[in-house]
């Protein structure tokens, strides 16, 4: 770069993007001008063909085109940008020895779209497919292939259809081609399988709104609709997704769509960048003038989904479409140029040509120069449409060959593996819904991060799965059967809403196998664990399983505490109760925290431990610093053997009675000591002899669950 050449940096490497850096390139000479244009990628991704992608109509390198052999003339660096700082004119990145380094420039252009946003659902980042990047593409037609082999594997004629069951969300343009693309490339494929059959396979479109595509006229989203159903495209209108889960969609009343494989095509979120820039943004995106300079920046400009352009033409804002963000980028480089001659700048003026979209079964609808066309005619001028709108002839002559061979020959059904037994994946649960099922290969280890699990164990010849235990926040799953047997022996089902960090069999056995700490830890619970199972105690778990819980039901007592109160108010309490510990209650009389002798005394052997200047006196620490995580509770209904297992299981004496899974009003309590007394009158002490039931560790008189107890 020479003195006197301007600086053009573009950040971006999609539709605005690269016709920003074409034209600028055209209008101005190199020895004038250098130009700049980061990218997370080094490669422009045509979003329209991504749904043939995962289709398996098109190969992936068809619809991405590498930008520096796109832009001659423009310096193109693989780079993702962190911060742009309009007060220095510089924008930072960080450099291949991971420091950040800065650059300046005289006219910065922002064309760097928007994020995909999972997280509007609860479930979906962990279960969804996302559906915006080469990369989402390609793992997608590679999951549906995988969902082929397995229902063809499958012995059982339900998890086949589970295999089968295929959730699109979203009836926008991208839901509804990717819908069309998943049912041509599953029903196509059937015939090459022999363990199902076109009957077993669903695809569904879930989708918010009364009707499909709603930037197309009313009678082509008719049209749409019935040509989808026609085509075997099940599509719920007016239908929300409230949750995803590992077994499908839930929705808002409750019910589940099982579906082995979901994708989520709505959600769209500002890039970092943008969020971190101090400027005025309408719904995130960033608020240009007519001109496409952002609003209050003379040398900043911004192009394309991350902006908010009004369009003259119609006075309205621009919608975030690939049509748009190209035009955008040309006029955006074209009034840069006019800045740099001393000439006024114009409006950003744009009259859409037309809308199309493919839906599958060879069929298109269109609205193009008024007209509205739709059927094969349509789909094929679909097809002609983005084959000339590709950015070179070497992407035309490939996509047009694998187009060719997708009217000629069957979809390519290879997969490659991907090494996915390595995994560290977060799972979301709704109530009722199954982690792991007893029986079931053992091939996950699962710490709770959040929410309440209950154990489940039907014996041979009683099917009866009531709860004998339940499990929360810090506490985990699935060890015993990675360590010893290859199957669960239990099952486990979500009480609550449950979040879970699930961690393959490799990956636990790699932890377990070096981390002499993790070994040590694992093997105390499975010891602990498989001596509550009651399997060696029959007599005692049936007596327990039949008697009510109020038998053991100790009235409130009379004074608690608040999360406010101090620790000065925690002892004197204590020491005016017989317990040994005391309840927490908020406002509403909720159960808030327990709190044990032992953590009053923990906290007063750190308080004298604590250098004196600094000291904090007991009349200032309230209680609810002392909690470290939510208690363990069971409810009113809930059975005398879930009480004494689960006392057992957290190693507790005590175990406060809430109203309901959800409703965690105080009831009253249930003490090991009562439960251990009952049983010996009833029983005789043979039968207690090592017997689980609430034989508790005089030790752990520990009323509140702590990351340790498990
Ligand atoms: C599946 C799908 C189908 C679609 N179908 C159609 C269609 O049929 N018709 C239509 O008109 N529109 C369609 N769209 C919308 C269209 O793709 C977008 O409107 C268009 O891509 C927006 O262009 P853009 O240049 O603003 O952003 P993008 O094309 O998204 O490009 C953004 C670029 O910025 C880069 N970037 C982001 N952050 C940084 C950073 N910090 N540093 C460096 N680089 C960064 C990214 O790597 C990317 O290269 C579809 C979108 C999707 C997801």
């Amino acid at each position: 770069m020479t003195m006197n050449q301007t600086k053009i940096v573009i950040i971006g490497g999609g539709f605005a993007a690269a016709k920003c850096a074409r034209t600028l390139r055209t209008k101005l000479s190199p020895n004038d001008c250098h130009i700049l244009l980061f990218s997370k990628e080094n490669h422009m991704v045509f979003h329209p063909l991504l749904a043939d992608v995962a289709g398996a109509s098109l190969h992936p390198d068809s619809a991405a085109a590498t930008l520096r052999q796109m832009l001659p003339g423009v310096e193109c660096r693989t780079e993702s940008i962190h911060l742009v700082d309009t007060s220095a004119a510089q924008i930072e990145y960080q450099n291949d020895q991971g420091q950040s380094e800065r650059t300046n420039y005289d006219h910065l252009v922002l064309a760097c779209g928007a994020d995909s946003n999972l997280s509007v659902i609860p479930g979906m980042s962990d279960h969804a497919f996302p559906f915006k990047t080469m990369g989402d593409a390609v793992r997608l037609r590679m999951h549906i292939i995988q969902q082929l082999e397995k229902a063809e594997a499958s012995g059982s004629p339900e998890r086949r259809k589970f295999y089968l069951s295929f959730v699109i969300i979203g009836g926008g343009f991208s839901g509804v081609e990717l819908a069309g693309e998943i049912n041509d490339l599953v029903r196509e494929s059937a015939r090459f399988y022999r363990n199902f059959a076109e009957d077993d396979i669903k695809i569904i479109l879930v989708h918010s709104g009364n009707q499909v595509l709603p930037e197309v006229s009313p009678s082509l989203r008719d049209f749409a609709l019935k040509k989808m159903k026609k085509v075997g495209v099940e599509v719920l209108l007016n239908t929300k997704a409230a949750a995803a889960t590992t077994e499908g969609v839930g929705l808002p009343d409750g019910s589940l769509i099982r579906a082995a494989t979901v994708v989520c095509t709505i959600g769209t979120t500002p890039e970092r960048i943008v969020q971190r820039l101090d400027v005025r943004k309408e719904r995130g995106r960033i608020v240009t003038d007519a001109d496409m300079r952002v609003t209050g920046l003379q040398n900043v400009w911004a192009v394309g989904d991350c902006a908010y352009i009004p369009n003259a033409f119609n006075n309205e804002p621009c919608p975030p479409t690939a049509q748009f963000a190209e035009r955008q980028g040309r006029q955006a480089a074209a009034n840069i140029v006019r800045v740099l001659r001393g000439e006024p700048t114009r409006p950003f003026y744009f009259k859409q040509l037309g809308q199309l979209c493919s839906i599958g079964g060879r069929r298109a609808v269109a609205e193009m120069f008024g007209l509205r066309i739709s059927g094969f005619f349509a789909w094929f001028l679909w097809r002609g449409v983005y084959l000339l709108k590709l950015p070179s002839w070497s992407r035309r002559i490939k996509v047009g060959l694998d187009w060719g061979s997708d009217l000629i020959f069957p979809r390519d059904l290879g997969t490659l593996r991907m090494g996915e037994a390595q995994q560290l994946a977060g799972a979301y649960y709704r109530p009722g819904d199954f982690i792991y099922r007893q029986g079931e290969p053992a091939n996950f280890f699962y710490a709770i991060e959040e929410g309440e699990v209950e154990v489940l164990r039907s014996t041979e010849g009683n099917q009866d799965s009531a709860a004998f235990a339940f499990l929360g926040p810090g506490d985990f799953c699935g060890e015993a059967a990675l360590l010893q047997d290859p199957l669960y022996e239990v099952s486990i089902r979500a009480r609550s809403v449950v979040r879970v960090k699930a961690m393959s069999r490799n990956i636990f056995s790699g932890l377990a196998g070096t981390m002499a700490p993790s070994r040590g830890i694992l093997v105390e619970l499975v010891k602990r664990r498989s001596q509550a199972l009651w399997q060696h105690f029959p007599a005692s778990k049936e007596a327990l399983s039949k008697e009510p819980l109020s038998s053991f039901l100790e009235p409130l007592p009379s004074r608690t505490l608040k999360p406010e109160s101090t620790l000065d108010q925690a002892l004197a309490m204590l020491n005016a109760n017989d317990l040994g510990f005391l309840f927490i209650l908020d406002d509403q009389q909720r159960l808030f925290g327990v709190l044990s002798a032992i953590d009053i005394a923990n906290a007063l052997v750190l308080i004298v431990a604590t250098p004196v200047d600094s000291r904090r006196d007991a009349s200032k620490v309230q209680v609810r610093e002392l909690l470290s995580a939510d208690p363990v509770t069971i409810s009113s209904d809930d059975s005398s053997l879930l009480a004494a297992t689960t006392m057992l299981e957290h190693g507790l004496s005590c175990l406060p009675v809430v109203a309901g899974k959800n409703d965690y009003h105080l009831q009253g309590f249930v003490q090991a000591e009562k439960i251990t007394y009952w049983q010996l009158q009833k029983l005789g002490k043979e039968t207690l002899t090592g017997a689980p039931a609430a034989v508790v560790r005089d030790d752990e008189k520990i009323q509140r669950r702590t990351a340790g107890s498990a």
